[in-house]
């Protein structure tokens, strides 16, 4: 491993350890009673892309792997797809906890949890952030100076948003959950044609 990639895995291990004693966190004690692991990520540490959804779900919990689940399976789907490996990219949420019954991530939540998502951009310091879903495309954009261009994701998603990043120029790519895609077939279509968006960004960077 090289120093760089050394220190990044030391950086991304130190929030590991802070994750697991976040007993300050409304959700410890549901991960405590369940067995649940925190979710922290997975894929590669120096990824041109990350992909952040909302918060792991059982099976996530269980297993502390990101994306694990039905929705999981629709997200490496969508990127063979665009021939991209899991291990290729970068994968997480806003929330490393799961909420109970997958309920909606409280405003609180994503203020206790948001800052680790963030020390993670700066880690990986991906090229392309695609959001999964409309918590973490309201969230990322706010971040990254795009408050004012918020709206429905139903408006938005597919389309490339410049921003800066204190490590450089980052794009952004709002795409629905991949769980919608799992009842709704011209919701899958919809995408899939939002993951070509994300082939075509790609080639050019
Ligand atoms: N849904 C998410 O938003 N994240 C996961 O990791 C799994 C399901």
């Amino acid at each position: 491993m090289s120093a760089k990639n050394k220190k990044k895995y030391d950086q991304l291990k130190q929030i590991r350890n802070e994750l697991l004693q976040l007993s300050q966190s409304p959700l410890f004690e549901y991960r405590q009673k369940n067995n649940y692991k925190p979710v922290i990520g997975q894929g590669n540490h120096d990824a041109d892309i990350m992909f952040v959804g909302e918060a792991p779900g059982k099976n996530e919990a269980e297993t502390g792997v990101p994306f694990c689940g039905a929705a999981g399976r629709v997200l490496s789907e969508l990127l063979e797809s665009i021939n991209l490996k899991r291990e290729e990219v970068y994968i997480t949420n806003i929330l490393k906890d799961r909420p109970p019954n997958n309920r909606d991530p409280s405003p609180q939540e994503i203020e206790l949890y948001s800052p680790f998502l963030i020390r993670q951009v700066e880690i990986i310091q991906p090229k392309v952030i695609a959001t999964l879903g409309r918590f973490s495309m309201e969230f990322i954009m706010k971040e990254y100076g795009l408050e004012s261009e918020v709206t429905k994701i139903s408006l938005i998603h597919g389309k490339t948003f410049q921003a800066q990043a204190q490590f450089g120029q980052l794009q952004i790519v709002p795409l629905f959950h991949p769980a919608v895609a799992l009842y709704n077939a011209s919701q899958r279509k919809t995408l899939e044609e939002d993951f070509q968006v994300l082939s075509a960004i790609i080639t050019l960077i």
